[in-house]
């Protein structure tokens, strides 16, 4: 069902507001690693509202993979995220972990995130099969290409259309990098199936110096978004700080990829 052969028509997702996820548009999504407090929110809307960036990313549920490291402001923090985001016209991503928060979480996120340790967690994805909000699939930290859209079919034939595919980056031999962002992704995807396709640069290599030049390798290979981690203070930030953008780096960043994407 994900496939082009069954559906030849790019799938383009409407989050209201005029903003759209898909072919014919350049979807740009940024935020800190976890949501860490309202004074942090605020800056990071209204810089994002500076840019004309539309979504905003931020884990309130952080799978870690230390229990000591900081695991994220839960439901509370949710609440505050979406009302804050509201007000602003901001959409929200944000990772849903297990199938209990599928329900609780529901009304106050725009995209449900699975990430990469949950992308073959197949009760979650049966549960968001049933949902009718847009779902962000990442790819699995060792997952191949076919495993994601695997993944993206049992949400897909549990009746949920709304799918977009993220490329993150996954683990290989290389130690230069946190993760290896595999490019051959995007193009693979673009002509398997109709789905969106979006590239996490900050995951994808893991070292904030080389984050842009990835994301906008990312938009010339093809990709439909970027999605990328931004924080005020990158070096103070809960989690991922290493890999996160201040706001002059996010600022240049945005306006490069709007330049790229429309050499393409
Ligand atoms: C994240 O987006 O912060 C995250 C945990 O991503 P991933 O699942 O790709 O590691
Ligand atoms: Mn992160």
């Amino acid at each position: 069902l994900v496939s082009r052969k069954w559906r030849v028509r790019p799938t383009v997702l409407d989050l209201g507001d005029g903003v759209l996820i898909g072919e014919g548009s350049l979807t740009l999504a940024a935020g800190p690693c976890s949501i860490e407090s309202e004074k942090q929110m605020e800056l990071i809307m209204q810089h994002l509202v500076d840019n004309d960036v539309r979504i905003m990313r931020g884990g309130v549920f952080k799978p870690r993979s230390s229990p000591y490291a900081f695991r994220g402001l839960g439901m509370e923090g949710l609440k505050d995220f979406h009302r804050m985001a509201r007000a602003r016209g901001i959409k929200i991503v944000t990772e849903v972990m297990q199938v209990s928060q599928v329900e609780e979480m529901h009304d106050y996120v725009d995209v449900f995130q699975v990430g990469a340790r949950n992308t073959q967690n197949f009760n979650l994805l049966d549960a968001l099969g049933g949902v009718d909000k847009p779902v962000m699939i990442k790819r699995g930290i060792s997952g191949t290409i076919e495993e994601l859209l695997s993944s993206a079919e049992y949400v897909f034939s549990g009746g949920n259309e709304k799918l977009i595919l993220c490329e993150r980056g996954i683990r290989t031999f290389e130690t230069a990098s946190r993760n290896t962002l595999d490019l051959n992704a995007v193009p693979i995807l673009k002509e398997k199936t109709h789905l969106p396709v979006i590239v996490d640069p900050s995951h994808g290599i893991g070292i904030r110096e080389y984050v842009s030049t990835m994301a906008l390798a990312g938009v010339m290979a093809g990709a439909d978004g970027i999605i990328y981690e931004a924080h005020e203070k990158p070096e103070e930030a809960a989690s991922d700080g290493a890999q996160t953008l201040n706001f002059a780096e996010s600022a240049r960043l945005i306006r490069n990829l709007r330049k790229v994407y429309a050499l393409r």
